[in-house]
């Protein structure tokens, strides 16, 4: 059985369809940031449902800038990374990381969940990627401030 992590928090958002529940054959962790400045998750939420035209959050977590790891469609498939939101769980961090970096709150939070996930779903560190690594995307994200390869050796480590 799969178990969502308990530290995570849920918050009350509403989904204008129900959700399909993910699979275990997920395979990647793929971070994102939310590429605008203070968006936090009711925000980011609002602009995927209402702008576009989701069911609501597309990212499975999202962490805010305070290090507090919100849970966004949590064991539900993502709308994050075409091609690839059926074997992986996206997490969000918010920031505009073209510009900023990510706050150690975040980057501490965001080891903690990949700790997590990649334990739950036996994801090796070289499959946890930032969305730009990804074949065929042009976007920076999760921004250009944010290293990966660093990122990676990061969460390597206990
Ligand atoms: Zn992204």
């Amino acid at each position: 059985m799969l178990k969502e992590p308990s530290f995570v928090r849920d918050v009350p958002l509403q989904f204008s369809e129900p959700l399909k529940k993910i699979s275990d054959g997920i395979k990647y962790i793929i971070i994102h940031h939310a590429q605008e400045r203070g968006w936090d998750i009711y925000k980011t939420h609002h602009f995927h449902q209402a702008v576009r035209k989701w069911s609501g959050i597309g990212y499975n977590f999202f962490i805010e800038a305070n290090g507090e790891i919100l849970k966004g469609r949590g064991y539900h498939v993502g709308a994050h990374a075409y091609h690839y939101n059926e074997v992986s769980l996206g997490i969000c961090l918010t920031g505009d990381f073209d510009v900023d970096h990510p706050t150690k709150e975040q980057l501490s939070s965001a080891k903690k969940l990949c700790h997590y996930l990649m334990s739950e779903f036996n994801i090796p560190v070289s499959d946890v990627l930032g969305h730009r690594e990804l074949p065929g995307t042009t976007k920076t994200c999760p921004g250009k401030n944010f290293n990966m390869d660093q990122f990676r050796e990061f969460i390597s480590k206990k």
